[in-house]
């Protein structure tokens, strides 16, 4: 636990109080206010585009909150955050350790993108193996605030396996999913293994998302749904947070996510803005959103000035299933985020994506799924296109571990020596594979 201090002379252990008071709800397309309780999803004014910030007092948190005594937390997790984030200090939260990923210095990643410094943040470390953790960590412990027995998400496969297993952690929480049916294998395995009600819909992420909506409405469940829940962004704001203390407070100068429904780099942008509103980091990152080339909404309106009104759904297709989006339903707070924080989009091949699967595990050690190892590939377009200073430093969100999809992770890499079980063979098929360079 770290201390909280009402004045620099009385420091106060943190306790039940400390929760960040929630001030309001406000819409990001009207700025329309709400209090806490008044909206549970997104702004009756502006529908679904409306999806709302969360915000505090932040004179307040400033002047009761000590940075530093962060250094002392226990709390090998998210909830060390507990007091910046909109969950009472005595509410139960789901036992799993979320967050508190390892954050790698990665100079060999750094001098094949042709930089001096680079990071890598590696949220596939999570307990179900993705950033996603995050989200559903938070919904969970809202959802345990409100009393609530069900809690259901559409999702392309990340935030489902990550509600299922969080929720599997949390008995009295009842947990539905909503997949598309062509999920790949791995994350359909994971959310039967967890226990959860799976609804296999025949058709897009897009149609389960909005067949989710519908049903949850109907049924009275409580939504994880990505965007529309304002707690998701909190929960994935933590991932900054992190990124920000595990950095002593000094931020990369450039942060590159990938991106589909665009509510990671929201929640970055969320996490950022409120450590600087706080005092606490004296620059937002440039956020760098990477999109795969087939599934490419955000960065085309990037490209061409549009604001999120202006949006439309295109069909998607991408080797990176976690970032195909048709509709990007955090578009809104995405392309705030690049502004507000000069940041940029880039998108990248799917070839570039499976590419950058071993390129990326070989100069690191770490092992990202396609969506995740796009990063790689958006940074060397970044720097190429000069999107990106070379002076700059970068860090690598890292959000789903390789693991996740081993089909595409297959398809990036060949060899192999098969080998009769003698010492006799195994050397002369070293020699030949050595001989054949
Ligand atoms: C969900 C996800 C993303 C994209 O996040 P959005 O919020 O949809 O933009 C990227 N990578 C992985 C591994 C994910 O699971
Ligand atoms: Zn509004």
């Amino acid at each position: 636990m770290w201390t909280i201090h009402r004045s620099r002379a009385e420091r106060l252990k943190y306790d039940e109080e400390a929760m960040a008071e929630i001030k309001e709800l406000r819409c990001v397309i009207g700025g329309c206010r709400y209090a806490r309780d008044e909206v549970t999803y997104t702004c009756p004014q502006h529908g679904e585009l409306g999806t709302l910030d969360i915000l505090y007092d932040y004179s307040a948190l400033g002047a009761s909150l000590d940075r530093d005594a962060l250094l002392a937390s226990r709390q090998a997790n998210c909830w060390r955050y507990k007091a910046l984030l909109p969950i009472a200090g005595e509410s139960p939260v789901p036992p799993l350790d979320v967050g508190w990923t390892p954050l790698y210095a990665a100079p060999r990643v750094a001098r094949s993108l042709g930089l001096d410094r680079a990071w890598i943040k590696d949220d596939g470390a999570n307990p179900t193996g993705s950033l996603k953790d995050r989200a559903s960590a938070l919904v969970l412990a809202r959802a345990l605030e409100l009393g609530i027995t069900t809690v259901s998400t559409a999702s392309t496969g990340n935030a489902a396996a990550a509600l299922a297993g969080l929720g599997a952690a949390v008995p009295e929480i009842d947990i539905v999913i909503f997949v598309p049916h062509s999920a790949p294998e791995a994350k359909v395995a994971q959310l039967l293994v967890y226990g959860a009600t799976v609804l296999l819909v025949e058709g897009s992420y897009d149609d389960a998302f909005d067949l989710c909506m519908a049903y949850c409405a109907a049924e009275g469940w409580y939504s994880r749904n990505t965007g529309v829940n304002p707690f998701t962004t909190e929960g994935k704001k933590t991932a900054a947070l992190e990124i920000a203390e595990q950095l002593r407070w000094q931020v990369p100068d450039v942060l590159a996510v990938s991106v589909g429904d665009g509510s990671i780099i929201s929640g970055l942008h969320k996490g950022f803005s409120d450590l600087l509103r706080l005092g606490w980091i004296e620059k937002l990152p440039r956020l760098i959103g990477v999109q795969a080339a087939g599934s490419a909404v955000l960065a085309r309106a990037w490209q061409g000035g549009l604001d999120a009104k202006a949006i439309s759904r295109a069909p998607a297709s991408t080797v990176a299933d976690s970032i195909s989006s048709e509709l990007p339903r955090d578009r809104a707070k995405a392309l705030r985020a690049a502004r507000d924080s000069d940041g940029a989009f880039v998108t990248v091949s799917d070839a570039d994506i499976l590419a950058a699967i071993p390129q990326l595990a070989q100069l690191s050690g770490v092992f990202a799924e396609p969506a995740a190892a796009a990063t790689f590939a958006g940074a060397r377009q970044a720097v190429a296109s000069g999107l990106m200073d070379k002076e700059e430093s970068l860090c690598l969100l890292i959000t789903g571990n390789g693991l996740k999809d081993v089909p595409r992770a297959r398809q990036a890499v060949s060899g192999g020596i098969r080998v009769a079980p003698t010492v006799e063979a195994v050397r002369s098929a070293l020699n030949r594979a050595s001989a054949h360079g």
